[in-house]
């Protein structure tokens, strides 16, 4: 039987889900055609499995998915990794199950497999295109050699909330650059055909709404309009599409009233209907189980019956489908077509991956020995994360250091750790394999400079076993050990210059990792003020997952690089931008605030009718704290510095349908090459739906050399200029814009121009 289904020439052309390839379509209604029923639901069953290579274990739960395994009613397996198991696994498969209908292996690279990249926000800095999809073409090459042909990625949530751990996933809190970035990333993923060996499915997620809950709790309620759902939330998820994603997550969160797992709004009238998309749509982890906590199913197999219904094809970890569709089948609460729909999404995607092919293709020890955790990929990840890097402040230009310094201290607990810069969610086996920062400072220099090093304090009370640290709870960040703090002193007391290593546990950021206090937890801050009292030469280098509050810092010291958490080769990366051997060009992808109390903080927000301060009746801001943010979106800094002028238009008129060019000289007027990212923001004055103070349209990031101007321009039209109007449609109307362009989000040079029918 499984022969009948070999062809190799249905694996070619498939990275446009838009256009199915008949072909495939033809063999996917001949394997659809030969199923029981059972065997349909069974595709569309996922479990995960954490054996190893002797495969499932004698526990009851492991015994349960090897019968179903058995049975062929299993579509699909998550969280397992390495050659040996996967080969294992897909071996119970074919050798047991009547038709012999291949698994696909799913796993969470979200920064990368074995090589870790900066995690995706930090990542998201380098506003590079280029490099955000070569980091995504390496994590699906050592997937792929790894066995694994899915990966739950990207997350393209637009997120406002530095309080949700899951901020760090994704692109921050603009729409746009969540559209490029997540393009980019699943480019990188899925290269031009899912069938070659190095190339993994790219699922888009978490459709839709999941980055806007309520106040930053994970999982929580969303409350947004249909122009704000359309505006702000859903144009990633299109760009994903029209990209040819191959698969697509839903969410855990309810929006306006509806589990977005049984929203039929999201999935069928607009992502399978609107947009023609004929990829698969998987559950977030129980989410369809879930919809009873929800109170909007009276139980489990009402529960599959409303996620079915709505579009969700494969259920993760729920067991519910399992469990219900035949019964709901024959009770006619589901149709047959919609469970054939469902199916041929799960074989679609087997037969684009090639699975059918061959099942064990993704399964050669020596490729997974040879691609994974390359010097080649390391260096990757290293540029990668220095471009990643953003430098906020640098008023008495410490920064960079001499390499012939006579004496440096290293201090903080941050600055020896070798699996904090890891971040969350990176692949298992991985623990403690980064470059700390000491380790790259010492790498920078040679014997002549004094290298001193002390913790100071701990991020994390004693009791948390290294390695084992993934389920934190927040109190155990809250260290009240100062013991260390007088030595940290004395050594900064000696030194020139101090590398202070301060932030966040890898593990403060993530899913369900929301926190009310975004500041120094423990007594980071007590050990920075201490530091600072003796040594004024400070340069804190921020390790983090979110933004965070920052505000005593700015005010005090004099150097701050923002490191988030840069993967595998993060030491040696800081280092490169430390010493000047890499100047600084990430810019934030979010806004850092003054207090956690603004949040949640993005520079694309609304005006109100009483936008400026007029009396202290009229307030509109904030009595104790300015509205704006400390750091705004799309701010860094560089050790030269850029001058913006002669702002541009080619016209001040065009139609809905016309084009214009905006051009700005860029100068650079410092001493040394730098990068700059050159962001276009327009507002639309007057609109049947109120429009954002500002939108980025679009950047571009070019290298200047000292002393050079060159000339930028952004082409203007019906793209850049639409939105989901009152009409329920994506057009433009005619009226007056701003337009923007400069260093961050704040640019003030500006002009302005008219869009007539
Ligand atoms: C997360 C998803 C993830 C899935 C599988 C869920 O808890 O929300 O983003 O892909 O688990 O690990």
């Amino acid at each position: 039987l499984f022969n009948s289904f070999k062809h190799k020439d249905l694996n070619k052309n498939t990275n446009t889900n838009s256009h199915p390839n008949n072909e495939i379509e033809n063999r996917v209604d001949s394997v659809l055609s030969l199923m029981h029923l059972n065997e349909k639901i069974g595709q569309l069953v996922q479990y995960s499995g954490k054996w190893n290579a002797t495969g499932p274990s004698s526990t009851n739960g492991d015994q349960y998915k090897l019968e179903k395994l058995k049975k062929g009613e299993v579509g699909s397996m998550l969280n397992i990794s390495s050659v040996a198991s996967i080969r294992e696994t897909q071996k119970i498969v074919m050798e047991h199950s009547r038709l012999k209908i291949p698994l696909v292996f799913a796993y969470d690279v979200i920064h990368g497999y074995k090589t870790i990249f900066p995690i995706p926000l930090g990542e998201s800095a380098s506003w590079d295109l280029d490099i955000i999809k070569k980091s995504a073409m390496i994590a699906a090459k050592e997937t792929a050699a790894s066995g694994i042909q899915w990966t739950f990625a990207p997350m393209i949530d637009v997120s406002r909330d530095a309080r949700w751990g899951r901020i760090m996933e994704g692109a921050g809190e603009d729409t746009y650059l969540n559209s490029v970035i997540g393009v980019a990333r699943i480019k990188g993923f899925q290269g031009d055909d899912l069938a070659l060996p190095h190339t993994i499915a790219a699922c888009a997620k978490h459709f839709a709404g999941y980055g806007l809950g309520e106040s930053g709790k994970d999982y929580n309620t969303v409350n947004i309009g249909e122009h704000e759902l359309h505006n702000v939330v859903l144009p990633p998820f299109k760009a994903a599409t029209d990209a040819g994603v191959a698969t697509v997550m839903n969410a855990f969160n309810e929006i306006d009233g509806i589990p977005a797992t049984a929203n039929k709004m999201l999935q069928r009238d607009i992502l399978k209907g609107d947009w023609n998309w004929n990829g698969l749509v998987v559950s977030d982890w129980g989410s369809i189980g879930e919809m009873k906590a929800h109170g909007f199913a009276k139980d489990k197999k009402h529960a599959a019956e409303l996620a079915l219904n709505a579009g969700s094809d494969m259920d993760m970890e729920s067991y519910a489908y399992e469990a219900h569709l035949a019964d709901l089948l024959q009770e006619h609460k589901i149709t047959i077509e919609q469970l054939d729909d469902a199916v041929k999404r799960v074989l679609r995607l087997k037969f684009q991956l090639g699975l059918f092919d061959d099942p064990y293709k993704y399964c050669d020890v020596d490729r997974e020995k040879n691609e994974v955790y390359t010097k080649e990929n390391l260096e990757v990840s290293r540029d990668v994360a220095k471009k990643s890097i953003v430098l906020l402040k640098n008023e008495t230009k410490l920064l960079p250091l001499s390499k012939t310094i006579k004496s440096i201290a290293v201090i903080g607990p941050l600055a020896d750790s070798k699996d904090t810069p890891l971040g969350n969610w990176r692949a298992k086996g991985t623990y403690n394999s980064a470059v700390s920062l000491l380790e790259g400072v010492k790498n920078s220099l040679d014997k002549n400079t004094k290298v001193y090093y002390e913790k100071g304090v701990d991020l994390t009370i004693p009791t948390v076993k290294p390695g084992d640290n993934q389920f934190l709870h927040p109190l155990e960040f809250n260290t009240t050990d100062v013991s260390g703090i007088s030595v940290a002193v004395e050594v900064a007391k000696k030194s020139e210059v101090v590398l202070l290593a301060i932030g966040e546990n890898a593990y403060q950021t993530g899913e369900g990792r929301s926190q009310t206090n975004i500041g120094f937890l423990g007594k980071q801050q007590e050990l920075l003020e201490a530091v600072y009292n003796v040594n004024k030469n400070v340069v804190i280098v921020l390790m983090n997952g979110r933004p965070m509050d920052l505000s005593w810092s700015a005010d005090n010291i004099p150097s701050i690089l923002e490191c988030w958490f840069l993967g595998s080769e993060s030491g040696n990366a800081i280092s490169d931008v430390l010493f000047g051997d890499y100047n600084p060009s990430g810019k934030l992808p979010v806004s850092f605030p003054r207090h956690v109390g603004q949040e949640p903080l993005y520079y694309n927000q609304k005006n109100t009718g009483r936008p400026y301060n007029r009396s202290h009746v009229t307030y509109s801001g904030y009595r104790d704290s300015p509205k704006s943010a400390l750091y705004p979106f799309g701010f860094g800094l560089s050790y030269t510095t850029f001058e913006y002028n002669n702002l541009k238009l080619d016209q001040t008129t065009i139609t809905k349908t016309g084009e214009l060019n905006a051009s700005v000289d860029v100068t650079n007027s410092g001493q040394i090459d730098g990068e700059e990212v050159i962001q276009l923001y327009i507002r639309d004055l007057v609109g049947s739906i109120t429009r954002p103070v500002k939108e980025l349209k679009g950047f571009k990031k070019i290298m200047i050399k000292a002393g050079e101007t060159q000339t930028i321009t952004f082409k203007i039209n019906a793209e850049t200029l639409q939105f989901y109007t009152a009409n329920k449609i994506w057009e433009v109307e005619p009226g007056a814009f701003n337009i923007w362009i400069g260093g961050s989000s704040i640019a003030d040079l500006k002009t302005k121009f008219e869009v007539t029918e």
